[in-house]
């Protein structure tokens, strides 16, 4: 098990990625840990899975690498598209694409919106960019800077939200 110390702590101004809010929106504990450099996703089988899928599903696209993010591909007039290996879309999906969004409009692209794809459903959901989903961007993303430098580690969700997370293991010691 990776452990955490105090010169693991993050700078504050570190660039943030979409794995960043996707964590903060999923558990803020979860993105506390893993800017700490506890990474077990890397040995999760859930993870591996999403990244066969992630592989198989799209050979023409592109990926957008930002440096801090890297996005799935962008479509002319600068739609934003993710792809998910889940079957049903949640809240942390569409933030990851909104904060996309705002790294690309920061970079001076006329961004349109994004896309969310999840190919084992054959399901595509829409995520509008506009001035509310600016603000959410930017409050998502002052958020994760606060749960990211804050000195204690942030509380364990109720155990059923747990399900299928990769740090299960550092959290109750399944
Ligand atoms: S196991 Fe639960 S409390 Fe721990 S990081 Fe994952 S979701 Fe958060």
């Amino acid at each position: 098990m990776t452990t955490t110390s105090a010169h693991d702590t993050p700078e504050d101004n570190a660039p943030l990625g979409g794995v960043h809010i996707k964590y903060l929106h999923h558990c803020p504990r979860q993105l506390w840990l893993y800017c700490r450099g506890y990474r077990p996703e890397q040995r999760s089988d859930l993870v591996a899975f999403g990244e066969v899928v992630d592989d198989t599903t799209f050979t023409r696209r592109r990926d957008v690498d930002l440096g801090e993010a890297k996005i799935d591909w962008v479509t002319a007039g600068a739609i934003v598209h993710e792809t998910k290996s889940s079957r049903a879309p949640v809240p942390a999906h569409a933030a990851q694409v909104r904060h996309y969004c705002l790294l690309l409009e920061r970079r001076g692209v006329t961004v349109r919106g994004g896309t969310v794809h999840y190919p084992l459903v054959r399901r595509t959901t829409d995520v509008p960019w506009n001035a509310d989903a600016r603000a959410a961007a930017e409050a998502s993303e002052a958020e994760a800077r606060a749960v990211i430098t804050a000195s204690e580690i942030p509380g364990r969700l109720k155990r059923p939200a747990c399900r299928g997370c990769s740090y299960l293991d550092y959290c109750w010691g399944d």
